[in-house]
């Protein structure tokens, strides 16, 4: 028997496993599965270049507990360690990195994923058992079997052992902390965590827990959609089917593997954003990928397996780290070139799709350029007729009828039909055509286009009268004298509900254009919508600035006028102005009320 000190060049590193990695106990088991398949793989390469291994019949990994006993067990019959081998790979290996690893990491919470990574996997052990042996024996003929003992300090136990078949069992003596691991539930739901997708055939409870052939680790040639969609609801059994997928499959110049689906997106962004599984050859790392895939990728479901996503750095550095950039490029580049296909395959089906696809694009295209230029080939405007147009086709479309007298061509949106109905009526009118962005993320979404396009400008219809909205330079005259105009606006300014929030404006209209106007400043609305969305709180909430415009040419002009009874004229103004606001969708409370009965006043005199 040999007795010895595991050389570790901390004091002592099984406190230090117990104090820093509370918090992820768990991962023990993973890290002694891994192991285990590991064993086996190497043995499969071994007997695949001809070397001498024994039989390959039966090479399934199980995991046992002992509740009398209180020992869980994990059994492989790969490799197995011959006593030197436990000396060189147990012993004195697998301290070598943990100096280095308590001092980076001794703040950092992600350690539970870090430990794996610095050979101190199978050490995690000790943070769930007070003692741990290993019964081993290796595939080389003529070797003898092993036992390695340790109680949780530095001194070890090795001595021969009897064990008859080639393998390994790693028996974890659980300690009283830990007695929620030697119940079977607890057990089943961390292998199928951490273990669902192992290539080895792992057995628990006389269940085998894997599908060791998943889904993502066969050729896109051999998989038909109701495959890409099995795997699918395997991955989230309670999800509505995804719209499409794409399959990942680079060698060079890393390693990445994997399926990422793309689901039927709510009109709110999902804040439930997990969704997608990190793997390192097929064991489970995380499903917190944050760091790795862009935010707006996020949104996507799926699978990502890489072993060259270095696990063992801080977060902060794997934002730089250059394979890492790289592999979020290339994601980002096969879902551009699948939309790109889509797309160019069915445009009809595309388009339908679009309101599930067109949220996720455009936070594409305003956080990431590269992925912007991609999406101008695909990413669709629709307009109040619900008809699609490329961005550049549109700019093109409308370019006769809606530049202005600076050049620049105008686009005109609004956020919702039915609200703003008058105003896109009377641009139709004119010949304009007025597309339709409802969602919060179009407030971004403009701002990039206008940066990115060459004089164009974005305007909600009721951005400004008509005739201004998309200013040619043609001006209607007044049929009022400067004084008149004065008159009309000081009375108007009388009837304002409150001097901040409204501002007098006159216009020179048709006398068939309406009589008062309630716009709302392109700018003015968006800083407002930025302030209420974004948090621009510094300066307490600003009320919203709108611009009545009176037009001067109208009839009602005249009447006003004409009127003697100062009441009068001020009734005939706050009924204009009341309608106006009406028309907004901007008169409710007291003011609704008071507009209602001052009408059937009205009604009743005439
Ligand atoms: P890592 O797996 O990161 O190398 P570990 O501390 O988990 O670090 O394991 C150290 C070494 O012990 C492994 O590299 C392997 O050589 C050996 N080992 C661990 N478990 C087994 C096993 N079940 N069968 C054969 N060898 C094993």
């Amino acid at each position: 028997m040999q007795t010895g000190k595991v050389s570790v060049n901390t004091e002592n590193i099984f406190p230090i496993i117990k104090k820093f990695l509370y918090t992820d106990h768990e991962i023990f088991l993973r890290e002694l599965v891994s192991n285990a398949v590991d064993a086996t793989n190497k043995l499969k390469v071994l007997a695949a270049k001809g070397e001498k291994v024994g039989d390959l019949k039966d090479l399934k990994i199980t995991i046992k507990l002992d509740k009398d006993k209180k020992t869980l067990t994990v059994s492989d019959r790969g490799i197995g360690m011959t006593a030197e081998e436990i000396d060189k790979y147990i012993n004195q290996i697998a301290f070598s990195g943990a100096e280095e690893f308590v001092e980076k990491f001794k703040d950092d919470k992600e350690s539970a994923n870090i430990i794996g990574h610095f050979g101190l996997g199978f050490y995690s052990s000790f943070m769930v058992a007070d003692k741990v042996e290993i019964h081993t024996r290796s595939y080389a003929e003529g070797t003898e079997p092993a036992i390695w003992e340790c109680q949780g300090t530095t001194d070890f136990k090795i001595k021969k052992g009897k064990r008859k078949s080639r393998g390994t069992d790693i028996i974890l003596h659980i300690n009283e902390d830990s007695a929620e691991f030697l119940e079977n539930y607890r057990i089943s739901n961390l292998l199928t965590k951490y273990c669902k997708f192992l290539p080895i055939e792992i057995e628990f409870d006389g269940k085998t827990i894997n599908n060791t052939q998943p889904a993502w680790k066969k050729a896109p040639s051999d998989l038909k959609d109701e495959d890409y969609l099995d795997f699918y609801r395997e991955l989230y059994p309670l999800a509505e089917d995804p719209l499409f997928w794409i399959h990942l499959n680079v060698d060079y110049p890393f390693n990445l593997t994997g399926i990422l689906y793309f689901p039927k997106l709510k009109r709110d962004i999902d804040p439930n954003r997990n969704k997608i599984q990190l793997y390192s050859n097929q064991v489970f790392v995380t499903d917190n990928v944050e760091d790795i895939v862009p935010e707006y990728l996020m949104l996507l479901h799926g699978v990502i397996d890489s072993p060259d996503i270095p696990l063992n750095v801080s977060r902060s550095a794997l934002q730089s780290d250059a394979n890492v950039k790289k592999i979020t490029g290339h994601i980002s580049k096969k879902v551009s070139d699948k939309l790109a296909e889509l797309f160019k395959k069915d445009r009809k089906d595309f388009e339908m799709k679009w309101n599930d696809i067109g949220i996720f694009v455009k936070y594409g295209m305003i956080s990431d350029e590269k992925f912007y230029e991609r999406a101008e080939k695909f990413c669709l405007l629709k307009n109040t007729e619900d008809k699609y147009f490329l961005i550049d086709d549109y700019t093109k479309a409308i370019e006769t009828e809606q530049t202005d007298k600076e050049g620049r061509k105008i686009v005109l949106y609004t956020h919702d039909k039915e609200r703003l109905h008058s105003y896109i009526d009377s641009a139709k009118g004119k010949g304009y055509d007025v597309l339709v962005l409802p969602d919060m993320i179009d407030q971004h979404f403009i701002q990039t286009l206008e940066s990115k396009l060459d004089k164009v400008q974005f305007k909600r219809v009721d951005a400004d009268t008509i005739d201004k909205l998309i200013d040619k330079g043609t001006e209607e005259k007044s049929a009022l004298t400067e004084d008149e105009i004065g008159k009309l606006k000081e009375a108007f300014l009388n009837v304002f509900p409150n001097e901040e929030q409204y501002e007098f404006e006159a216009v020179n209209l048709t006398a068939n254009d309406q009589f008062v106007n309630v716009i709302r400043p392109e700018w003015q609305r968006r800083m407002h919508e930025m302030q209420r969305f974004g948090g621009m709180t510094m300066f307490g909430e600003m009320k919203e600035r709108f611009k009545v415009t009176v037009n001067t040419n109208h009839p009602l002009a005249q009447q006003f006028l004409k009127t003697e009874n100062a009441d009068e004229q001020a009734g005939l103004l706050r009924q204009s102005l009341n309608l106006a606001l009406l028309g907004q969708n901007l008169l409710e409370g007291e003011a609704l009320t008071s507009f209602v009965k001052e009408s059937f006043e009205r009604l009743k005199s005439n």
